[in-house]
């Protein structure tokens, strides 16, 4: 018997390990999947849209939406909200499509108490030394700052073990490809005869 559910995946993992560049390349490359375009108070960057990138939110309209349940998970990530519409995930999977979030880590653990059945994918990077350029290959960081984020980082890197799977993220295209196997082997295992 098929499930007629689709499938939600979850792709987190620690701050600069690439979980967008990860996240844009797949959609560049397949069509099935529907991505959920998150809401957030930060300013929109040049070269961003709304309801393209980002729903763009006040901090009140973000707190209306948390006070009524409208999200399915949300997170204070350095001074800002981020956030999951639930409308969207749950009714594109009552009509038998995937759905596709890229989230910080709390966010994911969030989604894994309410959504067990998701499949949870942690982006790992090739080595904390290599997160550590990434960090402060950004440039915009204080030295402080990119201490706490590595801090951080470590801490984030300990939840993985919460999640189904690992990819290491030491090339992008081999992490897409990677993360394209995990999606095609959920549905192999959700096709059942
Ligand atoms: P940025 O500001 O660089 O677009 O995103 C910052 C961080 O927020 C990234 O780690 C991204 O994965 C995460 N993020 C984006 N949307 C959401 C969301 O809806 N919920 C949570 N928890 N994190 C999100």
């Amino acid at each position: 018997m098929k499930d007629e559910s689709g499938i939600l995946f979850v792709l987190s993992g620690p701050s600069g390990v690439g979980k967008g560049t990860v996240r844009q390349r797949l959609f560049e490359e397949q069509t099935e999947l529907q991505y959920s375009i998150s809401m957030t108070t930060r300013a929109m960057r040049p070269g961003e849209r709304e309801g393209v990138d980002y729903f763009y939110r006040s901090n009140e309209e973000f707190e209306q939406m948390i006070a009524n349940n409208e999200l399915l998970e949300y997170a204070k990530y350095v001074n800002n909200y981020y956030g999951t519409p639930r409308a969207f995930v749950e009714e594109t999977l009552a009509k038998g499509k995937d759905v596709f979030l890229e989230i910080e880590v709390q966010g994911a653990l969030q989604v894994k108490n309410n959504f067990p059945q998701g499949v949870f994918i942690f982006l790992f990077p090739p080595s904390l030394e290599e997160l550590k350029n990434r960090i402060v290959g950004r440039g915009t960081e204080t030295e402080e700052l990119v201490i706490n984020r590595l801090k951080e980082a470590r801490k984030e890197i300990e939840m993985m073990h919460a999640y189904d799977y690992v990819v290491v993220n030491d090339d992008v295209d081999k992490a897409v490809q990677r993360v394209k196997s995990i999606i095609q082997s959920e549905h192999l295992k959700r096709e059942r005869v």
